[in-house]
């Protein structure tokens, strides 16, 4: 059976082997659903019908065409929420939209990406979702929204896998490369741009390929203990931070089989 791999999962990997064996091994739940969470998913809706609904035959939209979006996906907010996502979309229109002769098209919106992909014989599907991916002549575009507060230091590794990973699916599915990844800060303004290079390419699937072994045959799943225990929602149950943690609850999933991984 293919062993399925994503952006996130190699990302907790790489941050935690003990805390990915608890949330994906074990399948324990992980945070909440706030309600800063909730306006940011609105947004991220709003966003997808705004560039999907679109008629690319009528000049660029004014911004009634947001509010109209944003009224269709903002009934669950309370009215400073709404008040404020019309504000972010106001912000947002101004500072990539006005300027634009005309609204580019992408080529998917809310879209999730699935992949096989075969490493040393053994099948892997690569999975993924992104909010927006463009065309860039003849490369790929690929932009996430960010509805944080405020721009939060960006871990280079943690870029890397996104981007690797992205970058092999994307190849299988439309033959493609993929040339940058864009995360738009909505509540800032911000765009940060990721350019990825046929060198950087090339090295990052170099390290996916190796964590992607790693794990399919990892049993020992080890604590890595750093300042983010603190905000681990696992370490109760974590035996670096405890001397006698919890039991996992009864609802925690099997352990898996060990796989064959001889040829590794
Ligand atoms: S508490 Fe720290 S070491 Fe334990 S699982 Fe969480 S991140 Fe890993």
């Amino acid at each position: 059976m293919a062993y399925h791999l994503s952006a996130a999962k190699l990302q907790t990997y790489q941050t935690c082997p003990k805390s990915y064996y608890f949330k994906y091994e074990r399948g324990l739940p992980g945070g909440g659903f706030g309600k800063s969470q909730a306006l940011g998913t609105s947004l991220h809706k709003a966003l997808a019908q705004i560039y999907q609904d679109w008629d690319y035959l009528q000049p660029m939209p004014s911004f009634e065409w947001l509010e109209y979006c944003w009224q269709n996906h903002s009934q669950d907010l309370d009215p400073s929420q709404f008040r404020e996502g019309l504000t972010i979309l106001k912000n947002y229109y101004d500072r990539f939209m006005t300027e634009l002769p005309s609204l580019r098209r992408p080529l998917a919106v809310e879209g999730k990406i699935q992949a096989p992909w075969f490493l040393d014989n053994i099948e892997f599907t690569l999975s993924g979702r992104y909010d927006r991916l463009d065309w860039l002549g003849d490369d790929l575009e690929l932009i996430d929204y960010k509805s944080t507060k405020e721009i939060k230091s960006l871990d280079s590794k943690r870029i890397d896998l996104q981007l690797g990973l992205y970058a092999i699916a994307l190849q299988h599915i439309y033959n493609c490369r993929l040339k940058k990844l864009s995360l738009i800060y909505l509540r800032t303004g911000d765009k940060i741009e990721f350019e990825v290079t046929p060198e950087h390419d090339r090295r990052v699937r170099q390290t996916i390929a190796k964590m992607a072994k790693q794990l399919r045959g990892e049993r020992e799943w080890k604590p890595h203990q750093t300042k983010a225990c603190d905000r681990c929602q696992y370490s109760r149950y974590c035996p670096a931070i405890h001397a006698e943690p919890d039991p996992l609850p009864e609802s925690a999933k099997p352990e898996r089989e060990l796989q064959l991984t001889l040829d590794l």
